[in-house]
């Protein structure tokens, strides 16, 4: 059997196929500017003698629905998935889930709602997913949509953590609160890890720390998370490639009183204009580490304020958590950057953290691997995330298939 993974945005739809036998990734790709005079589709896919083959077509895709269209008939084109019938499921990365969904679950019209509950609490997300899952399920009525949600792992923390000091009614009544993201990640990257220290997930305390253009931490006690750094939205928390994470709220005032920013405004700052981006002028890591590699001051200074904030954070979870087991790098820049987990970990040797840094620096080292020193009690490992896989076999599991 076959899982398709659909990642639907409001104006892009990305894919991947599995094989569920090996869980062989055979094809993936997007459809992009969904609704513009002129739309993008992009296919790569495994060829039987094992190379991969990829097209790139421009032309225009007015709805989802024939986003979809194009993302089966480039599937059947290839070769890569004869009939629609071959499906397992389809898992749909859903952003938020709210209150509602600790697991994914299989799409009914009731979870439909549940999802356009929440449409207010990530307005950015939720309603391409639904345009996604929609389409889906009326194109393929005999195959289950199952949604997969990156709130769903931070369910498990104690509202000590989830809660924000500010009055009861903005939790009861309009469900602020801390929900977390990029859970999805932060599961599949403690699973691995707790395969590399050879222990049972539920033994396991870890810290994982998801680095790429958005940047999120958590905390995990016995396999479970505990606490994590983004909140209502995906803003709170680290520095991130145009979000700022962290910030006095009172800069929001600030900006409202005496710059006059509208709402809208001051939404387009944090988001878009903050981050790496809003210190010096770049959000891509590795053009900021040339950049800071010449002596340019803005991007050493964001190398280090992103570090600070990283540290940070490791030392509050390491507190939270009181025994650490592994601390774990993914995504783009926790896989990459020898440079930001050697910063992020350097002093921490009394935490019972300490990198050996040929390890760390070896730049043919791909995959997961250890980077810490012997004598340190914490294990540092880098895993490769794999959301698209996890959300594949999720997807396989809440059909009863695994
Ligand atoms: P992601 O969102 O997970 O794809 O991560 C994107 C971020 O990873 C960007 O800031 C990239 O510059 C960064 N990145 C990718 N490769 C490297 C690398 N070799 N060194 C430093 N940063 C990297």
């Amino acid at each position: 059997m076959k899982v398709l993974v659909l990642n639907s945005g409001s104006s892009s739809i990305k894919y991947q196929l599995f094989r569920s036998e090996d869980w062989e990734s055979i094809a993936n790709g997007m459809v992009a500017r969904i609704g513009e005079p002129e739309g993008e589709v992009k296919h790569n896919w495994l060829t039987p003698d094992g190379s991969q083959d990829a097209t790139q077509e421009t032309r225009a895709i007015p709805t989802h629905a024939q986003g979809i269209d194009n993302i089966v008939a480039c599937l059947r084109d290839s070769g890569a998935l004869a009939d629609v019938s071959e499906l397992a499921a389809i898992g749909h990365r859903v952003v938020h889930g709210g209150p509602h969904f600790n697991k994914p679950v299989i799409v009914d019209d009731a979870v439909v709602e549940a999802i356009r509950d929440v449409v207010p609490l990530a307005p950015l997300h939720n309603p391409g997913h639904l345009a996604g899952i929609e389409v889906a399920r009326q194109l393929f009525p005999k195959v289950p949509s199952v949604a997969v949600f990156d709130t769903a792992f931070h369910q498990t923390m104690a509202p000590t953590a989830y809660r924000y000091a500010i009055p009861e009614h903005l939790y009861t009544e309009h469900r602020i609160r801390r929900y977390g993201f990029h859970g999805t990640s932060h599961f599949y990257v403690a699973k691995r890890a707790a395969t590399v220290l050879g222990k049972p997930l539920s033994q396991c305390n870890m810290i994982t720390l998801h680095l790429g253009n958005g940047a999120s931490a958590a905390a995990i006690r016995a396999g479970a998370c505990v606490d994590t750094s983004m909140g209502l939205t995906p803003l709170e928390g680290l520095v991130m490639g145009t979000r700022s994470g962290d910030i006095d709220p009172a800069v929001l005032i600030f900006l409202w009183k005496n710059l006059g920013l509208d709402a809208d405004q001051v939404d387009r700052l944090l988001n878009r204009e903050s981050g790496l981006l809003g210190i010096c002028g770049v959000n891509d890591m590795r053009e900021i580490d040339r950049l800071a590699a010449e002596g340019n001051e803005p991007a050493e200074l964001a190398i280090g304020v992103t570090v600070h904030r990283l540290k940070k954070y490791i030392g509050a979870y390491y507190a939270e958590l009181g025994r650490v087991d592994a601390l774990v790098f993914t995504g783009g820049i926790g896989e990459n950057s020898a440079k930001i987990r050697a910063r992020a970990c350097g002093g921490l040797q009394r935490l019972g953290i300490l990198i050996d840094d040929a390890a760390n620096e070896a730049t043919d080292a791909r995959g997961e691997r250890c980077v810490s020193a012997d004598a340190g009690e914490v294990k540092v490992l880098v895993i490769p995330t794999n959301e698209e896989l996890e959300i594949a076999q999720q997807a396989m599991t809440a059909v009863g298939l695994q």
